[in-house]
């Protein structure tokens, strides 16, 4: 008898790890978060030109504002397969605001990406500010969104904390880094978020170099690059 329920547990377990496993690939993604103006002027015509996709999680209150993407922009980085997501109104931190405050800032945003055609019905992405993340902004997320990004990538639809390799993209980060960090995920089988901010030259340590980012297209092009949206439509075949 107890050997029977044990079977069962053991059957139910690898039943739920299934999608996970399947889910779990190695895959390409490339976030720019905050929605800089260089990556409309510097990066996406190298992306284009590979025929590479990419995310940005946008504040949208930042949209057309000084050193950020025009709303022109992102519907055009749409309209070549891009995805764009949300990344609050203001890009507070979270952990601060009162329910209301909370509220305002993760629904507002994707209500304004949806009207302006920006994000798909029945699909949107979340990132928050500085990875802040705790269980009343889980919950509101997990109500609005069906994939989220903080210290962790969360799929809320199957409730799956999914094992991928965040890595943040410094202006000091190597080229050379980058490539053991695909070796790696190649080796665990898990998917890469190459996490970028600004490209263009000077600035602060969130601004990477176009002349080093041009180096990185040949060595990355080879792989399968996607959008969050195409990795859970992977997920669900
Ligand atoms: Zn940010």
């Amino acid at each position: 008898m107890l050997k029977k329920g044990i079977i069962l547990v053991l059957t139910l377990l690898m039943l739920l790890l299934i999608p996970v496993s399947v889910f779990a690939q190695f895959k390409l993604i490339l976030n720019f978060d905050d929605g800089y103006w260089g990556v409309y002027e510097n990066a996406f015509p190298l992306l284009q030109k590979a025929g590479i996709p990419a995310v940005v999680f946008m504040p949208t209150n930042l949209i057309g504002k000084e050193k950020h993407l025009t709303l022109k922009q992102l519907i055009q980085l749409k309209k070549e397969g891009w995805e764009i997501g949300s990344h609050t109104v203001n890009h507070p931190n979270l952990a601060e605001l009162t329910t209301e405050g909370l509220k305002y800032e993760i629904i507002n945003s994707k209500l304004y990406l949806q009207e302006k055609g920006l994000i798909d019905g029945s699909y949107a992405s979340f990132c928050s500010p500085m990875t802040v993340w705790n269980n009343q902004i889980k919950e509101i997320v997990r109500a609005n969104y069906r994939v989220a990004r903080a210290k962790r990538l969360f799929v809320f639809d199957k409730e799956v904390q999914v094992e991928a390799l965040l890595k943040v993209i410094l202006k000091t980060t190597r080229i050379t880094v980058i490539q053991k960090w695909i070796e790696e995920a190649i080796r665990l089988d898990q998917p890469l978020i190459l996490i970028f901010h600004e490209v263009a030259g000077g600035g602060n340590e969130y601004y990477f170099p176009p002349e080093k980012f041009a180096q990185l297209i040949p060595l990355i092009k080879k792989y399968d690059i996607v959008t969050l949206q195409h990795l859970l439509t992977e997920k669900e075949k």
